[in-house]
């Protein structure tokens, strides 16, 4: 294995979980009214704002999620100004503690592996990697919004591929969605670690490890490079 590329939402940026769990989880805990079906309206359509307005670009996480969570509560009618600053301040925080660690995680590999992101993003992936400290340990970052494409499209892996030079074979995706990073980066031939949340389970076929932390992967990467490394040097 000579490469490895990560998601980041669910991925780095939290043990498994998807943003918009996460969202659901945040409304529940702070006692917001909001009725499932009607919050995922407003959180998709806060998305593909995002992902459509060139202004995000340049925007760091704070204010990413300041702008995420103020067209959700707007198109919910929920009433308040603070709420949508609230609710961004407390998605945001588990998430930085989150990054942070990833970028420990990543420096960590770094000296036995080439590293990538992908990432079906805002426009600001860059930025955002930026200001955690973990653009400079990557090798390749694409985000679905400036590339044009985005997963579970194979070209998106195909271009991360070729940005770094190997086959499918030399490199290993994690990710925490089946659909969207494990299946393509299988039928790619990538290895595949399925980073998921406790309660949730899937067919062992559809993935080559599982783990429920990301820093469980890492510990498994680097126990696998010093298994090969030993097996290399040992005599015939
Ligand atoms: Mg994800």
């Amino acid at each position: 294995m000579r490469a490895l590329l990560f998601d980041f939402g669910g991925t780095l940026d939290s043990d498994g979980g998807h943003w918009f769990d996460r969202t659901c989880r945040l409304y529940a805990d702070h006692s917001v009214p909001v009725d499932y079906s009607h919050l995922k309206q407003a959180f998709y359509a806060a998305d593909e704002a995002l992902e459509a307005d060139p202004g995000v670009r340049t925007l760091g996480l704070r204010p990413l999620l300041e702008r995420h969570f103020a067209i959700q509560v707007r198109r919910l009618g929920l009433r308040g100004a603070d709420v949508a600053a609230l609710l961004a301040q407390e998605f945001g925080r588990p998430m930085e503690e989150c990054l942070t660690a990833a970028r420990a995680a990543l420096e960590r590999l770094r000296p036995r592996f080439r590293l990538g992101v992908v990432s079906n993003f805002y426009g600001n992936l860059a930025p955002i990697l930026d200001e955690f400290g973990i653009a400079p340990l990557l090798d390749v970052a694409l985000d679905s919004a400036v590339e044009g494409v985005r997963k579970p499209d194979p070209a998106i892996y195909h271009l991360a591929l070729s940005r770094l030079g190997l086959p499918g074979k030399a490199v290993c995706m994690i990710g925490d969605s089946l659909e969207r990073d494990i299946a393509p980066a299988r039928a790619l031939g990538m290895r595949t670690i399925w980073l998921h949340e406790p309660e949730k389970s899937a067919p062992a076929e559809k993935y080559d490890l599982e783990v429920v932390r990301l820093a469980d992967a890492v510990e498994f990467l680097e126990r696998a490079t010093e298994r090969s490394e030993t097996a290399a040097g040992s005599p015939a």
